[in-house]
């Protein structure tokens, strides 16, 4: 296919820390299919065995969240008695000394309390260093039984950025600058997960979160437009916002880089929030299309473009 401007949002996936059997013998979370897969997988254990043990591997974001929802979904399968007395058991691995180890020291004690407070088993400082089917084997040399083990350990570039020969991070990430242009051809344009973005004083720290990868979206677009137009390009700035994490369906933690709140409202707005966005996506070509039928209305996206929004900066 050939292109005159190209925007790479690829993403990233799962990062299996290439220990021998890390692929075949474990599930990874990173999209709706493959949670579908997690939750198939553990009814079916929920239903035909007794004792059931599942292994969560990393304790950041993802792994206190399919925590929580897997404590759900025992509790809802009726096996939440066998929990709270170990007949089911629900471990997560975490090689930091606290879970969720990006945040301000307090949020992973919280989520820790909570999660053991449901019956969860939370191992901190500890890494997993070998695994066999049903078994996976900890640093420290301790071993735990395992019939379903879940990777929640953070991410890599996927496949389409590894296989790139385009200018790449140490870590691999795609470079591109704060116009959101690769290094190597400015009609190329990456955004999302995918993308580590370096300006003149160096990398632009940005978490790789969906509300980032939106507004950087933004601004590549905006920034092809401009390109095809001549007109001028705008340097992206990340917006930081609270992160809502989810501790399950009765408890969720709001965060900033200062401090944290909780209680089961979080959970709440996190899903009014996805819906929100949902639905702006599924509403946009309606309301563009309502929008483009009234005379004068390209005013508003001139406004819109002119009072610096969607992470956008001029300097
Ligand atoms: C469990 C979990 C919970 C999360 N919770 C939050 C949250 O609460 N708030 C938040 O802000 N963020 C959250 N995130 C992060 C958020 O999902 C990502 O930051 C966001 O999805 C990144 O958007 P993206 O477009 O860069 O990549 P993605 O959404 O991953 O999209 C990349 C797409 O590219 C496709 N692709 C890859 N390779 C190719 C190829 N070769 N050809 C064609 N297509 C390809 C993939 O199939 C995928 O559909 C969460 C992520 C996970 C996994």
């Amino acid at each position: 296919m050939v292109y005159d401007y190209l925007v790479i949002a690829a993403g990233a996936e799962s990062n299996t820390p290439g220990l021998p059997g890390a692929d075949a013998g474990a599930f990874t979370f990173r999209s709706p299919v493959q949670a579908e897969r997690i939750q198939t997988e553990l009814d079916r254990l929920l239903l035909e065995q007794g004792r059931v043990r599942i292994v969560l591997a990393g304790g950041g974001t993802e792994g206190v969240e399919v925590g929580g929802e897997i404590a759900d979904r025992i509790d809802s399968r009726g096996r939440g008695k066998d929990l709270e007395e170990g007949e089911v058991s629900v471990s997560i691995i975490e090689g930091q000394p606290r879970l969720l180890p990006c945040f301000p020291s307090g949020v992973g004690e919280f989520a820790g309390q909570y999660l053991k407070g449901r019956g969860v088993t939370v191992l901190t400082g500890e890494r997993i260093a070998a695994l066999e089917p049903g078994q996976v084997t900890l640093q420290s040399g301790r071993s735990l039984r395992s019939d379903l083990l879940i990777w929640t350990g953070g991410i890599r570039p996927s496949a389409l950025i590894r296989n790139l020969s385009l200018a790449k991070d140490r870590n691999g990430w795609l470079l591109v600058d704060e116009m959101l242009r690769c290094r190597d051809d400015a009609r190329i344009f990456g955004v999302g997960d995918a993308v580590s973005i370096r300006g003149p004083e160096g990398t632009v720290p940005v978490s790789r979160l969906a509300y980032h990868a939106l507004d950087q979206a933004a601004v590549a677009g905006g920034n092809i437009a401009s390109a095809v137009a001549g007109g001028e390009m705008q340097k992206y700035r990340p917006r930081q916002r609270r992160q809502l994490i989810s501790l399950g369906r009765n408890m969720g933690i709001s965060a900033t880089a200062e401090g944290f709140v909780t209680g089961a409202w979080v959970v709440g707005l996190k899903k009014a929030v996805e819906r929100a966005h949902l639905l702006g996506y599924l509403g946009r070509p309606l309301v563009n299309g309502i929008l483009s039928r009234i005379p004068g209305a390209g005013i508003l996206d001139r406004l819109r473009s002119n009072s610096g929004r969607g992470g956008v900066s001029r300097d």
